[in-house]
């Protein structure tokens, strides 16, 4: 047998991908699962942005483009930042990507050197500590707390820094928890990030789905100083329901980029041409659908956060955006099933799965085993049915 890359040492499957994948082959053995597994929205792709793709074929738009993505497209996010962001870039400082994953994953491989830190406060997106691995770097988790909304305060952010910190991970709406920065929050995570010399990584694919009014604001907008030291990384797959097309892109000082455009140039070459085409058409074309889905969702949100709520040992809060609740499941540890007891958060993802036909995602990869990570982007039916199953599931505990 060969030995693998030491590099590789401990690496797993993505536990987001993994859930999914188990929930999916369940259902195809003919088992009734309900699944809170991936965040993948359950909306079809819109119409226009399926005739854009369609049309890309047609119009033999079906060979490599330019490897860090079409002028159009470019284009298309530079207005986007422009419009939404108050943001001013060029051609080359941003690169197309083959999903908002692949964005990041150039990123890590392009700035981290064997020591150097990355904070990532937690709970934070499975993927984040692997691929900074993986670049060769070091992640630096800053545990946030729930009663302070998971954000990580100016103090526990200065606290993690020492000269080996080479950057920090900002991802607001936050996946796996909801949560968002406020403008005052980011203007003093920013100043601590510019002090200390710091690149600031900010996670931006939820921008689009928050509630109630909450205003997400870009790091990169709060100052020209905080812009020339930010990456900002977004892309179409949650705002467009667009998640099989494969599109990211980042946004940054233009030697990041040019590195990153080089490694995607050494190794996937262009995102695929076809959504490319999609994509400009859903960044520039009419947005109205996003509204649909945001009215969508508040509701759905409010109607998980409420259920959870309602189930003796889980309790819930409210998050500002993204389409994720994690709710708090520790009163359950300990209460057994046929004499096993529930020890953690993937013993009981485990139990919801198996014995409930539940799909959940165990907190534990997400940094806090305290906790599940539900998505609900998925039909207000399922998320009923699916809650009312969990109760009883809970109660099955004893
Ligand atoms: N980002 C989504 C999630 O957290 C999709 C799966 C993945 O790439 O992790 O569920």
């Amino acid at each position: 047998m060969i030995k693998l890359s030491d590099r590789l040492a401990g690496l797993e499957e993505s536990v987001t991908l993994a859930i999914t994948a188990k929930a999916r082959a369940m259902k195809a053995e003919g088992r009734d699962v309900i699944g809170f597994g991936a965040g993948e929205p359950d909306f079809d792709t819109p119409e226009n942005i399926k005739e854009a793709g369609i049309k890309a074929i047609r119009d033999g738009h079906t060979k490599y483009t330019a490897v860090g993505g079409i002028n159009e497209l470019k284009d298309a996010i530079i207005g986007k930042f422009n419009k939404e962001n108050s943001l001013a870039y060029t051609r080359d400082e941003i690169l197309v990507s083959c999903g908002g994953k692949h964005s990041i994953f150039n990123l890590f491989q392009a700035i981290l050197n064997p020591g150097d830190e990355v904070i990532i406060p937690a709970p934070y997106w499975v993927s984040y500590p692997v691929m900074v691995a993986l670049g060769g770097g070091t992640p630096k988790v800053v545990h946030t707390k729930e009663s302070d909304g998971f954000r990580m305060s100016p103090e526990a952010f200065r606290a993690a820094i020492n000269p080996r910190t080479k950057a920090v991970v900002i991802n607001s709406p936050s996946n796996p928890t909801g949560a968002a920065y406020t403008e005052k929050e980011l203007v003093k995570i920013a100043e601590i990030a510019l002090e200390n010399g710091l690149l600031i990584i900010s996670d931006e694919i939820y921008e689009r789905l928050s509630y109630d009014g909450f205003k997400v604001t870009s790091i990169a907008s709060l100052s020209e100083e905080a812009k020339k030291s930010t990456v900002v990384l977004n892309g179409v797959s949650k705002t467009y329901s667009m998640t099989g097309w494969r599109i990211g892109y980042a946004a940054g000082p233009k030697n990041i980029i040019k590195a990153m455009t080089n490694i995607q140039s050494q190794s996937t070459s262009n995102p695929t041409s076809i959504s490319q085409w999609a994509a400009v058409e859903a960044i520039s074309g009419p947005q109205t659908e996003i509204d649909k889905m945001v009215a969508e969702f508040v509701k759905r949100r409010d109607s998980i956060v409420a259920g959870l709520n309602a189930i003796d040992g889980i309790s819930c809060i409210k998050p500002q955006g993204a389409f994720y609740v994690f709710p708090n499941v520790s009163k359950l540890f300990g209460r057994k099933y046929k004499g096993s007891p529930i020890k953690g958060s993937v013993d009981l993802a485990t139990y919801l799965i198996d014995e409930a036909g539940i799909a959940v995602v165990p907190g534990e990869p997400f940094g806090d085993d305290n906790f599940i990570r539900l998505s609900y982007a998925t039909s207000m039916d399922h998320i009923v049915k699916g809650v009312k199953r969990i109760g009883e599931a809970v109660k099955e505990l004893k």
